[in-house]
């Protein structure tokens, strides 16, 4: 079918590349370039054997627009599919727009000196992709994707029109350290000590980190606490959703991660704010990065089971309506399909759905567009397929 460049080599990354070679009539050729080269070519050595897929690797720095389009004018792929940090979105769009190639990613732009979520940024380049003839697939991970997808889905077969959404993402998993991060643990310590945010009445209504919890008590992983969140995907729900009052995102943490957060928070280590240290500048985040444990190696030791997904309330036919989608997926299994723990799994797999949805025209539209915005339904039958199977709950427990 196809060629699809892959920029990023890391915890996702893994997962994407190891599906695209899972389903090579798709994915013909992919090419895995990143910052780090060695990462790519240890891929490479152990895929190639086991699949069709032709595999290539380079070495590319994301935030320089012109080495990114030289690279792609050079491989020609069909689709980008944009895996490593949510700061190259912008400059892996501009080298899409240049070389007229379609662009999907899991995670909005985020300036490095700012952390702030929103899809302003992007959203600026609509006019720019629709006249270039290219799609931008932005959010194409969970959450965001899988809970834009499971929303249109919503929307589309069991409600005139939804007016309450709760997204909620458990992790029951253990890793057995007392503090570690099951994705980039900059990324994630920038989002859970950020403030808490919702929508309600088309409106943000602000609120302290962490400020309100609840306790749920979820299907394959028991009873856990969980916090709300700002997240991304808030903000285009709003807008594409019919009928929304009111939407919100809670994940799980337990007491152990909180107090652990806290306290590095409390010490400084978790600022963006660069500071001089022995003549050098650094930033507390990025180096509290560097002493806690890759993501990428919580694979073997993680156990226990994912549940994310979201509850809608609304109406059909008159009448109120409550509907519960979501997926259940275990870090062993993971683990022993492709290596990774399910954090990664659960956004690699629809990361590499995305780019199958534009790589074989199944949706096609130009222009910057969010997941559920494309029609919901080749891509829950996709899930199905390649490991994220999903369940429904018509009589589901409300969170108050
Ligand atoms: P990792 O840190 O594991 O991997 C990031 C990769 O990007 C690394 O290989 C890194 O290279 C590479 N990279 C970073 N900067 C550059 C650059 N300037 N040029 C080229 N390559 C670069 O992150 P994850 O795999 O955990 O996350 C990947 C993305 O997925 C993030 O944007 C994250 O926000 C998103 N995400 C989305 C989720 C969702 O559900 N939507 C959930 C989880 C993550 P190197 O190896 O040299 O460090």
């Amino acid at each position: 079918m196809g060629k699809c460049m892959i920029i990023g080599c890391g915890g996702v990354a893994s997962v994407a590349i190891h599906k695209c070679c899972q389903n090579s009539e798709v994915f013909e050729g992919i090419m895995i370039a990143s910052r780090t080269k060695s990462k790519c070519d240890a891929l490479k050595e152990k895929l190639q054997p086991t699949t069709k897929t032709v595999i290539e690797t380079a070495q590319v720095n994301a935030d320089n627009v012109d080495e990114l389009v030289a690279l792609i004018n050079s491989y020609k792929p069909d689709v980008v599919l944009n895996l490593a940090l949510p700061y190259q979105d912008l400059t892996i769009m501009d080298a899409c727009l240049a070389t007229k190639t379609h662009y999907v990613d899991t995670a909005n732009y985020e300036p490095l000196d700012t952390a702030k979520f929103e899809y302003k940024w992007q959203w600026a380049y609509r006019e720019r992709f629709e006249k270039a003839g290219i799609t931008a697939l932005l959010g194409s991970g969970f959450d965001p994707g899988v809970t834009g997808v499971f929303s249109a889905y919503a929307m589309k077969h069991e409600f005139d029109e939804i007016n309450y959404i709760d997204i909620l993402d458990c992790n029951g998993g253990d890793h057995g350290y007392p503090f570690a991060t099951n994705f980039n643990p900059e990324i994630n310590i920038r989002e859970v000590s950020a403030k808490g945010s919702y929508i309600e009445d088309g409106k943000w209504v602000e609120t302290e980190p962490m400020e309100i919890k609840r306790v749920y008590n979820f299907k394959g992983v028991g009873e856990k606490d969980m916090y709300l969140l700002h997240h991304e995907e808030l903000e285009s729900l709003a807008l594409n959703i019919k009928g929304i009052k009111r939407i919100r995102f809670f994940m799980t943490f337990g007491q152990s991660y909180l107090t652990h957060l806290k306290c590095l928070e409390n010490v400084g280590m978790t600022s963006i704010e660069p500071i001089m240290y022995e003549g050098r500048e650094i930033v507390p985040l990025q180096f509290l990065k560097a002493v806690l444990p890759d993501p990428a190696s919580l694979g073997p030791r993680t156990v226990g089971k994912t549940n994310i997904g979201c509850i809608f309330r609304g109406k059909k036919d008159g009448k109120d309506k409550n509907y519960y989608l979501y997926n259940i997926c275990d870090h062993q299994e993971c683990y022993r399909e492709v290596g990774s723990q399910a954090i990664s799994y659960t956004t690699g797999v629809p990361a590499m759905i995305g780019a199958m949805m534009i790589m074989t025209g199944t949706w096609k539209k130009a222009g910057v567009y969010n997941i559920e915005e494309f029609d919901p339904d080749p891509f829950m039958e996709a899930l199905n397929k390649w490991g994220l199977p999903w369940e429904e709950d018509f009589d589901p427990t409300l969170v108050d």
